[in-house]
């Protein structure tokens, strides 16, 4: 019998289960009342506040605190204080602007909204799983730390989990980081990734007196036009992604300034220090008088890995597996890679299925939330148990 399945036919556990089943909705409302609170990645403080409200309600959770950040933090004392802790983490923050329309449509099998999955889930049910936990005749050995915490998208450049780190880094043993979607995939491993901004400046100028002179569009236009001719390679996957592109005065001005967002990521960190070359190289290339480009780094996101052969791992495995489900391993870019990165064994895994993360339409399915929220108490419960 896999540990989790012995885990799961203790007493404490058994009836862990019969009170999470009485709490499947109300996670599902809390995902919602979440989701109507925004939060752009910078913009968290607002869903920090009914996190720390949210935690504050639970008296077996002691060292609640909130950092600059607006991470939110409560710990829930394990028997053993001298064993390295356990993080458990979610994101706040979400890729909707502010003024993005935050209307919920349901049917019996779905909700849908923005951020409803990514990841107002995931932080509903890191506040389910430490209601559950604290509520529980569960004894767990190590110290479980919960935290919420800001900045994983965009731009955020997962500062928030940084933060988390160099607070708590040194008593943790491990980690487990949730997303709302993704039910079934594990991540085991975090892709790198950068950021570029890439300026281009010139003297500009009027489009009929000054015809001739460079514009820093055209130039900005020519660069990414040989960028997205790049083939990186299949392996180790390596991709790029302008994703923005901004410039100009008017349409009868030679522009003066442009400037585009590169999005570089691979599964090795060589390959992507070779991705960034190749681009360089093209910069190189289109360097002429008159013409300035400048680059700026906005995002630098490191790599790390677990072994497939990882306890941590194998918990995940043997989790999924006894839910009846086919875990899938894989690579992604998550709060995990800043932890992997500091060699902190973490894995990011899912509650529910759903579609269309980072548009309006995003959804999640409601019935597998038991599954996701079953999968994510044992691996707790294990993983407390587990020595580094
Ligand atoms: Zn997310």
């Amino acid at each position: 019998m896999s540990k989790i399945a012995q885990l799961a036919a203790t007493p404490a556990f058994v009836a862990l289960h019969t009170a999470l089943q009485a709490q499947q909705a109300r996670i599902l409302a809390e995902a919602i009342a979440i989701q109507q609170i925004a939060a752009p990645t910078f913009e968290e403080a607002q869903r920090a506040t009914y996190v720390q409200a949210r935690f504050s309600a639970l008296p077996q959770l002691d060292s609640l605190a909130r950092d600059d950040l607006h991470n939110v933090y409560a710990r829930l004392r394990g028997t053993e204080p001298n064993r390295p802790a356990l993080l458990v983490s979610a994101h706040t923050d979400t890729v909707f602007s502010l003024n993005t329309p935050l209307t919920i449509s349901q049917t019996d099998e779905t909700i849908c909204g923005a951020g409803i999955g990514d990841n107002s889930l995931g932080v509903a049910a890191l506040l389910g799983a430490a209601e559950l936990l604290s509520q529980s005749q569960v004894r767990l050995p190590a110290d479980i730390w919960f935290v919420a915490n800001s900045r994983e998208e965009g731009l955020g450049n997962l500062d928030g989990i940084r933060a988390v780190y160099a607070r708590l880094g040194k008593q943790l043993g491990h980690a487990i980081v949730i997303e709302g979607m993704a039910l079934g995939h594990v991540y085991i491993g975090g892709i790198a990734v950068k950021r570029l901004r890439i300026a281009c400046h010139t003297e500009g100028g009027h489009s009929w007196l000054h015809f001739g002179r460079p514009s820093a569009i055209h130039h900005l236009m020519r660069l990414g036009a040989q960028i997205a001719a790049l083939r990186p390679p299949e392996s180790p996957r390596s991709t790029y992604n302008i994703g923005l592109i901004q410039g100009g005065r008017s349409v009868n001005t030679i522009a003066d300034e442009a400037a585009l967002w590169l999005d570089l990521r691979s599964e090795t960190r060589e390959g992507l220090a070779a991705l960034e070359r190749s681009v360089l190289n093209l910069l190189e290339l289109n360097r002429t008088n008159g013409v300035r480009f400048e680059v700026t780094t906005v995002g630098d996101r490191p790599a790390g890995s677990l072994p497939r052969s990882h306890p941590l791992v194998s918990l995940a495995h043997e989790a999924l597996t006894y839910l009846g489900l086919t875990p899938t391993f894989e690579c992604g870019s998550t709060d995990a890679n800043a932890l992997l990165a500091h060699g902190l064994p973490t894995i990011t895994i899912g509650i529910t299925r759903g579609g269309n993360a980072h548009r309006s339409d995003e959804f999640i399915e409601k019935a597998p939330v038991l599954e996701g929220m079953w999968q994510l108490l044992l691996l707790i419960g294990a993983a407390a148990n587990l020595t580094p």
